[in-house]
């Protein structure tokens, strides 16, 4: 998509720029602070977050085919997080860049058709069950185009390469109470494990893992290489897949949905 960062603005065919009235002054960010817009357009955002009778602003709006608008270079502060604390410091106005995705967030079901606040209809295919990470009970959520995404994992790449970011966060993390944005239909943890800890990129351990089968009725799987550790799961079935992650006399580490020791003796390698 040919994404750069030239001037603390990003360029590309598919980025605007809109200047936003609602800002502070010169910053050094060191956080990407993730949103959604709680909304059905990019134009609702957009006019929303350059409204001078809003005290609300973004870096980026991110359109559901990924197309962007800039409202504010990434070296000037705006204003999305309100108030929000995380790692020891309050006020992540002061330290991050902000991405908005347009986003309805949670859908209510009525019959067979699932409605946004503002009562505008989705379909089956756009909404995600699933229980947020601040909360206990599953509701419904609108789903993240795969072009929105891409972007947004492009974007951190990018301003990863450009600027000393540390942290990659949802708003639902820096203010819990008060918020549940981006969540749970956004794949933040995966980017963040992709993008932050690098060296230790899950996704390659993954490819290059061996994998073995259960050759057991059922197989304990332990915190520990030895049988003084405790399960860390429910026993493991006979022939169930696993990753084979690494080996100590004689157990072998394996990931399923957990990851745990087993003796070696009931796994098969392939
Ligand atoms: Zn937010």
């Amino acid at each position: 998509m040919g994404l750069k960062i030239k001037g603390d603005l990003l360029e590309g065919d598919n980025v605007k720029f809109e200047k936003t009235p609602n800002h502070g002054g010169t910053f050094t960010p060191d956080s990407i602070v993730i949103h959604y817009t709680a909304g059905p357009s990019l134009k609702s955002a957009v006019r929303t977050l350059t409204s001078p009778r809003v005290s609300a602003s973004a870096h980026l709006v991110i359109d559901r085919d990924g197309s962007i608008v800039q409202l504010a270079p990434f070296n000037i502060v705006t204003w999305h997080a309100g108030r929000s604390s995380y790692a020891g410091r309050k006020g992540y106005n002061n330290y991050s860049i902000g991405i908005e995705i347009v986003n309805e967030g949670v859908l209510k079901k009525s019959g067979s058709v699932f409605r946004s606040w503002s009562g505008k209809k989705y379909s089956e295919h756009e909404v995600v069950k699933a229980i947020h990470r601040n909360q206990t009970t599953e509701k419904y959520w609108h789903t993240y185009s795969e072009e929105q995404i891409e972007t947004v994992l492009n974007i951190c790449e990018l301003l990863l390469a450009n600027y000393d970011i540390k942290y990659i966060l949802g708003h639902e993390e820096i203010a819990p109470k008060r918020k549940s944005d981006p969540g749970p239909a956004f794949p933040l943890d995966k980017i963040r494990n992709k993008l932050l800890h690098a060296g230790r990129n899950e996704d390659e351990d993954e490819e290059e893992a061996e994998t073995g089968r259960v050759v057991a009725g059922k197989l304990n799987i332990r915190s520990k290489p030895n049988t003084s550790g405790s399960p860390v799961a429910r026993p493991l079935r006979r022939n169930q897949k696993v990753k084979i992650l690494e080996e100590k006399n004689g157990w072998y580490k394996v990931g399923v949905e957990v990851e745990g020791w087993v003796f070696g003796k009931y796994i098969e390698e392939e």
